[in-house]
C-alpha cells in the first residue's frame, strides 16, 4: 500500500490551484514543481549524509545558497537534495544567513 505522506512525490504534490494565491511563492510555481521533481528523480539521495558517508533518501530539494540570497530560485547548480532532518539543520543556519543578507539588502 501507498500512502499519500509516503509518497516520493508529495512535496511536488501542488498544482496550479495554488499558483493563483500564492503566485509571490516561487516555491508554488508550476516552474519549481517540475525543476524539483527532476532533480529529485537524479539525485534522490541526501548530499548532506552523502558527505557523512551515510546513505539516506532525500525528502527536499535545497537551494545550496538559500533564496533570496542566491537571486536566481532557479538556478539548478545551487541545488542539492536533503532528508528531513538535514533540510532543518540546514535552515536553522539558512535563518542567520537571509537575515543578515535581507539587512544588507535593506540599508542599500
Ligand atoms: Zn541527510
Amino acid at each position: 500500500m501507498k500512502l499519500r505522506w509516503d509518497s516520493p512525490d508529495r512535496v511536488d504534490s501542488h498544482d496550479g490551484r495554488y499558483h493563483r494565491d500564492r503566485s509571490a511563492d516561487p516555491y508554488h510555481t508550476s516552474r519549481w514543481t517540475r525543476i524539483s521533481k527532476t532533480w529529485r528523480m537524479s539525485h534522490p539521495l541526501c548530499a548532506e549524509c552523502r558527505r557523512k558517508g551515510i546513505i539516506k533518501p532525500a525528502d527536499v530539494v535545497d537551494h545550496i545558497i538559500p533564496w533570496p540570497v542566491c537571486q536566481d530560485f532557479y538556478d539548478t547548480s545551487n541545488l542539492q537534495s536533503l532528508c528531513e532532518d538535514c533540510n532543518h539543520e540546514k535552515g536553522q543556519r539558512d535563518k542567520s544567513i537571509i537575515a543578515a543578507w535581507r539587512r544588507k539588502h535593506n540599508e542599500q
